[in-house]
């Protein structure tokens, strides 16, 4: 069954599928968005190699016209030389306004595609295609679209909203486990930040959604994509509630700039260890209650999550001022005060703003960082 979600930004509108089985039929999908019957799929040397000549032909079956530019699979593509590369091979294609891109792959495919259609020839319509568990409940959905720069992640970007979301569930057998479970502490996260019973549900039923059960997978996913439609409904550019997206986010981008933002700690893993210490701060602060933290920590733990600095791979060397240190440089503090998306319980997190660093550095001790 396929489920649809639509995104309702007025004249930005748009669907988001979610089933088995798009890919074959995604002609039928994309023929009614076409000025020209042509597209120019944009994904990575993973994607591609595993599907991209099934994606090609389904929009060949239905007389669209395809180009693909691979690029390599990883976060290095984000970046000013990848969207060079990229803007190049389209010119060479000579595509035109009229022509449409396909953004199939991960979160890194559809941020580079995407903000390669917001500023191709002043603007162009993309739609996504996502490959990840990750781009399927969180990346390809709002618009949001940016590449790195050595100075930081997504910083140069723009809003672009896709004209339609494809998310497959088929596609998702081939991610590799340790990629399902960095997407799914993005599913979770979905929980812990609005819905309590999405929670609970996937307290019983993560370990069917890990393992590809379709049926679990549908409903993680469709609700996941039906939460963050709301929100980026309610609030596009991100001045209120969109911001509770970034849930772990603060701790975790501190966690990732230890690391080195590489393969030691994936983004979905420091996220899902973000969040454990969002509630357990929450906790001390008195704002939450410590049974939400344990269940939180549970559930990521199940998961395959880590949830505690010491199962981090730099395990106890973590310092706390310099974890502060990159809390500070995140663009979500402003003024030098920092702010953290905290929770009262699971199912309702708030913005903090002006959280003061002294019990945040008797926390981070707390957790094991060194003084
Ligand atoms: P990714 O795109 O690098 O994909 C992860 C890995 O899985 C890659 O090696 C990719 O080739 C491979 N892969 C993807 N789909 C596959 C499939 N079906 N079969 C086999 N291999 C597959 O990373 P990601 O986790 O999808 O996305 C992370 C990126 O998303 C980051 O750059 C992050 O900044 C961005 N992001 C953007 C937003 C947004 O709102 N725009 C939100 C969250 C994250």
């Amino acid at each position: 069954m396929i489920r649809t979600i639509p995104v309702g930004l007025g004249d930005r509108a748009y669907d988001v599928l979610v089933g088995p089985g798009l890919i074959d039929r995604a002609g039928e999908h994309i023929v009614p968005l076409l000025k020209n019957r042509r597209t120019v799929i944009v994904t990575d040397s993973n994607v591609g190699e595993h599907h991209g000549e099934r994606l090609a032909a389904a929009l060949e079956r239905a007389g669209v016209a395809v180009d693909v530019i691979t690029v390599p699979a990883g976060e290095a593509s984000k970046s000013f030389e990848g969207l060079a590369d990229l803007s190049d091979r389209l010119l060479a294609l000579e595509l035109d306004r009229g022509d449409l891109i396909v953004a199939f792959g991960g979160g890194v495919v559809g941020d580079l595609a995407g903000f390669a259609a917001a500023i191709y020839k002043r603007g162009i319509d993309f739609i996504q295609i996502p490959t990840s568990l990750l781009a399927q409940v969180d990346s390809s959905v709002g618009g949001k679209t940016a590449i790195d720069t050595p100075r930081g992640k997504n910083l140069i970007g723009a809003f672009h909203q896709p004209r339609l979301v494809l998310a497959d569930l088929d596609i998702l057998a081939t991610l590799p486990a340790r990629e399902m479970a960095c997407g799914y502490a993005e599913v979770i996260k979905y929980g812990m930040l609005g819905d309590p019973a999405f929670f609970a549900w996937l307290e019983g039923n993560g370990e069917a959604v890990l393992a590809g059960d379709v049926e679990a997978l549908a409903h993680a996913v469709a609700r996941s994509v039906e939460m963050k439609a709301e929100i980026v409904t309610e609030d596009e550019r991100e001045q209120g509630r969109r911001a509770l997206l970034n849930l772990g986010h603060t701790f975790g981008h501190a966690l990732e700039a230890e690391t080195g933002f590489g393969e030691a700690l994936k983004h979905g893993e420091a996220v899902g260890a973000g969040c454990a210490m969002a509630f357990r701060f929450s906790a001390r602060l008195g704002l939450c209650p410590d049974i939400d933290a344990a269940r939180v920590e549970g559930a990521l733990k199940a998961a395959g999550l880590p949830t505690r600095l010491d199962a981090l791979p730099q395990g106890a060397s973590f310092h706390a001022d310099r974890l502060i240190a990159h809390m500070g440089q995140d663009k979500k503090a402003e003024g030098g005060k920092l702010t953290f998306v905290l929770a009262r319980r699971i199912g309702e997190a708030l913005t903090a703003k002006g959280v003061d660093p002294a019990p945040l550095r008797d926390f981070l001790i707390s957790e094991g960082a060194l003084s």
